[in-house]
């Protein structure tokens, strides 16, 4: 499970995390909707520590990350971003294998292995000797995923993983995501995708301005939304 508690952060003067209140359940799925600006990858990268928050406490598996060594933290978190950050001079598999060998201190066939599998997960098995370079933004994506999911993490972060993606590639990556949050993967999911929201969140979390304003069940938030800032972002994406 994650949960964040009353987490600030400021750049300077803008106060961007304003006492955010999170909890996603073991299993559960989360997608954190809201305008452009409302700090949703600001979350994000507080959760896995990319950012430090100026008050408030964050918990994976009921336990605060704040005072565990980032890089370990970092192995049981999985974040995948809108830029897929694939290294292009690598292969696809050695861009897999990478964090087992040095963080993880897998032999090479142990890392190769675990690789091999997840890229099978992610259907591009036979793209391993690849660089990414020859592949498509739905498969670099679905790479970046891989390569999260080697870690056998406990939560996987999105950041509109979706969002840089030819529209005919966000299918692939939308349905490999609902297939993870289908096995129990523990997610949250920052997305503009509102029928993916609605189909696989157990939980929406609507963001504005740094606060949290309506947290819920889609079929609520969709359906029957009460402040007048979620009918307004709504109508507008809809
Ligand atoms: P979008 O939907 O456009 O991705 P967002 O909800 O993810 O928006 P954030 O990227 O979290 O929004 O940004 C929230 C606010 O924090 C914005 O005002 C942004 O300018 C500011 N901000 C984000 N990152 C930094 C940074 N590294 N330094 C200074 N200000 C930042
Ligand atoms: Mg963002």
């Amino acid at each position: 499970s994650v949960a964040t508690r009353d987490v600030h952060l400021a750049f300077g003067r803008n106060q961007v995390l304003r006492g955010i209140d999170l909890e996603v359940g073991r299993g559960e799925t989360a997608c954190v909707i809201g305008p452009s600006g409302s700090g949703k990858s600001t979350l994000l990268r507080t959760i896995n520590r990319l950012l430090e928050p100026d008050q408030g406490d964050i918990l994976l598996d009921g336990v605060s990350v704040l005072d565990q060594d980032p890089d370990a933290l970092r192995q049981r978190i999985g974040m995948v971003f809108q830029q897929f950050n694939l290294f292009p001079h690598m292969t696809v598999l050695r861009n897999v294998t990478l964090a087992l060998r040095q963080l993880k201190r897998l032999s090479r066939d142990e890392a190769t292995e675990l690789a091999l599998h997840h890229l099978d997960v992610v259907g591009l098995r036979h793209k391993a000797d690849a660089r990414p370079g020859r592949l498509s933004g739905g498969q670099q994506q679905r790479v970046a995923i891989a390569r999260a999911l080697a870690m056998s993490p406990r939560v996987m972060l999105f950041d509109e993983a979706t969002s840089a993606l030819d529209p005919e590639l966000v299918k692939g990556v939308l349905s490999l995501m609902a297939d993870l949050a289908a096995q129990g993967m523990t997610m949250v999911v920052v997305t503009h995708e509102m029928g993916f929201a609605r189909q696989v969140a157990d939980q929406v979390v609507f963001m504005d301005r740094g606060r949290v304003v309506e947290a819920g069940p889609p079929a609520e938030l969709f359906e029957a939304p009460r402040s007048g800032r979620l009918q307004q972002f709504l109508s507008q994406v809809l």
